[in-house]
């Protein structure tokens, strides 16, 4: 379901679509840019016939992203995020869709990614950078009100309710923005490119991409060189946000059965159509770990996982050629 700003924009695209075919068969060049959004640079890049069409097409499509965030981030305040989670129910078209496919994956793992973690990732301290080891009560307390089976939604009104819960859609929020891009960018008549979100990237088209996935630790050594095409990548680390207490580390996905961060890896890279599924798989795959995770990944057609446990092992699905 496309909710009504994608309307508006698609009879802006019809035009481009226009404008493309009429200085059709000219020589395609690559037009980039990089904006700073969902807490990350944001790159956009497009190969296209002419500079204008490929300029709106790449204008359009970060302005979906920014729409996006506004709506889903945890940061902004009074936002339709901050609303639903205050008034327990929300109308929001966008929330509606994203919790959707959220509570698939939440199915699909089994509980391993939940969107309800909201109230453990505060009491972690992770929403404004105010670190803290949380007893073991104060856990068990918030861990009442965590459970992706709070959520409910109304099909037939496109409404949502949250029973006492709150959500945070952090680990799916940037696939669902690069897939919404692209689908921007496709609809803009574009007909290769990608949307790097910090390193999560949706390609497309008929042209192959190399992608070298960092080694969570020594981060100027690649553990893997993959070629790819009209594919998405997504990685989840435990070094993106954490903080160290009495030599121990604790990050920023957390274990939604326990309240703690999960401990079995340290990197998970997904591989999927579309980088929504990857960035929920990746998160998901974290709490799961090797075993239960590449269970998961090898049951599910077009989907490859590369892991990296807390021990420095890589494992990969049957899929990811050497
Ligand atoms: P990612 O980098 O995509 O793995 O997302 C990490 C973010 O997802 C965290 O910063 C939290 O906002 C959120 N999160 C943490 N744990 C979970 C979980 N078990 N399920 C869903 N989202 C989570
Ligand atoms: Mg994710």
């Amino acid at each position: 379901m496309w909710c009504n700003r994608y309307k508006a924009g698609l009879i802006l695209i019809a035009v481009l679509i226009f404008y493309g075919f009429i200085v059709a068969c000219s020589k395609q060049n690559t037009f980039s840019e990089t904006r700073f959004l969902l807490g990350t640079d944001v790159e956009i890049k497009v190969i296209a016939k002419n500079k204008p069409a490929a300029q709106r097409a790449i204008n359009t499509a970060f302005s979906e992203i920014e729409g996006i965030e506004k709506i889903t981030s945890s940061f902004i305040e009074g936002n339709e995020l901050a609303l639903l989670n205050k008034a327990g129910s929300s109308g929001n078209c966008e929330l509606f869709n994203i919790i959707d496919e959220s509570l698939y994956f939440s199915r699909l793992t089994n509980g391993a990614f939940d969107i309800t973690v909201s109230p453990l990732i505060k009491l972690w301290g992770f929403k404004i950078g105010k670190h803290k080891v949380p007893t073991d009560s104060e856990i068990k307390e918030i861990l009442k009100i965590v459970g992706y089976q709070r959520i409910i939604l109304d099909y037939k009104n496109k409404k949502v309710y949250l029973n006492k819960s709150r959500i945070d859609l952090g680990g799916i929020a940037k696939g669902y923005a690069i897939d919404n891009a692209i689908k921007v960018l496709k609809t803009s008549g574009i007909k290769k490119g990608l949307v790097n979100a910090g390193g999560d990237i949706r390609f497309i088209g008929d042209k192959t991409w190399s992608i070298g996935i960092q080694h969570p630790r020594m981060r100027s050594k690649l553990v893997k060189k993959i070629k790819l095409k009209n594919r998405a990548i997504v990685t989840s680390g435990d070094y993106e946000r954490y903080f160290v207490e009495n030599n121990k580390r604790y990050h920023h996905i957390i274990n939604p059965v326990t309240g703690y961060p999960a401990t079995e890896c340290v990197s998970i890279t997904v591989i999927a159509n579309d980088a929504l599924s990857a960035d929920a798989l990746a998160t998901g795959l974290f709490v799961l770990g090797v075993t239960r995770g590449m269970r998961l990944i090898e049951s599910l057609k077009d989907t490859e996982a590369i892991i990296i446990d807390s021990d420095g092992n890589i494992f990969t699905s049957e899929g990811i050629k050497d």
